[in-house]
C-alpha cells in the first residue's frame, strides 16, 4: 500500500510531457486528396485536433505546429519541436497510391536511405519539393565544437532508438482501428520534416486516401474521430512505457 501511495506521488509530482503534433500539409500545400476531393491537409488537421484533446485530458501538453489551414515549410515544423524541447514529435499524413485497392497505416522514421520503391515515391510527394539543407556543420550539430558534435550524435541515437518505439506504439494502435487499418509495418525513409529533431520523431501515414472505402472514411468525422483516438492511444501508451524505464 504504501509503495502504491508513494508510486502515485511520484507520478503527479512528475512534469508533464509536452508533445508536439504536426499536420501535414496546409495552405498552399494541400498534399493528397480523397477521390472526392477532400485535401489530405484538412483531414490531418482534423485528427490532430482530436488527438490533441484526447492528450490534454490525459494530462499531456500539446503543441501543435499549425492550427489552421496555413502554410508551413518543413524545418519550420521540427524547429517548434527542438525550440519546445517536446518528449515526441509526431507528422501526421495521408497516403495515395497509384492503385486504389492499397490500404492501411504505416509509420516511418528517419533513415539515410527509402525502405523500398514506394516509400521513395511516398518521399517525393512530402518532402513537398523542398530543397534538402545542409546538415552538418551547423548548430544542430553542435556547433561545429567536436566534444558537442559527438554528444549530441550520441543524444540523436538514444531518440532514434526511442523513435522506434513511438512508431511502433502509433503504428500498433492505428492499425487495429477498423475501417484505418491493416499495418503495413514500421519503415523508414528520409523526410525532410524528420530530420533535425532532437526527440523521439514520426511520420505516420494514417490511411490511403486512393483507396474509394478507407478515403471516405477519412474524410469523415467519424473517420477522422477514431484515427485521432487510436494515435493519441499510441502517443499516451509510448509516454507511459518511457515514464517506466526513467530512472
Ligand atoms: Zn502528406
Amino acid at each position: 500500500m504504501f509503495a502504491s501511495v508513494f508510486c502515485t506521488a511520484l507520478a503527479i509530482a512528475a512534469p508533464a510531457k509536452l508533445v508536439v503534433l504536426d499536420a501535414g500539409h496546409g495552405g498552399a500545400k494541400s498534399g493528397t486528396k480523397t477521390i472526392g476531393g477532400v485535401t489530405e491537409a484538412s483531414i490531418t488537421l482534423e485528427i490532430a485536433k482530436v488527438a490533441r484533446d484526447i492528450l490534454e485530458k490525459g494530462g499531456v501538453r500539446v503543441i501543435m505546429t499549425r492550427r489552421d489551414d496555413t502554410t508551413l515549410d518543413l524545418s519550420t515544423r521540427v524547429a517548434v519541436a527542438n525550440e519546445a524541447n517536446a518528449a515526441a514529435f509526431i507528422s501526421v499524413h495521408n497516403n495515395h497510391a497509384p492503385v486504389p485497392e492499397r490500404r492501411g497505416v504505416e509509420t516511418y522514421i528517419l533513415s539515410a536511405n527509402a525502405s523500398d520503391e514506394a516509400t521513395a515515391a511516398l518521399m517525393a510527394v512530402e518532402n513537398e519539393s523542398e530543397p534538402v539543407k545542409a546538415q552538418a556543420p551547423s548548430e544542430d550539430f553542435g556547433g561545429g565544437d567536436p566534444l558537442s558534435m559527438i554528444l549530441d550524435d550520441l543524444s540523436r541515437t538514444a531518440a532514434h532508438k526511442d523513435s522506434a518505439l513511438l512508431a511502433k506504439a502509433v503504428q500498433d494502435s492505428l492499425g487495429k482501428v477498423s475501417g484505418l487499418g491493416p499495418s503495413r509495418g514500421l519503415r523508414q525513409a528520409p523526410f525532410h520534416v524528420l530530420r533535425g529533431a532532437k526527440m523521439p520523431a514520426v511520420l505516420v501515414e494514417i490511411g490511403y486516401l486512393s483507396h474509394p472505402q478507407q478515403g471516405e472514411t477519412l474524410a469523415s468525422a467519424r473517420g477522422q474521430r477514431l484515427a485521432g483516438e487510436a494515435l493519441a492511444r499510441g502517443v499516451l501508451k509510448f509516454i507511459a512505457e518511457e515514464r517506466t524505464v526513467a530512472p
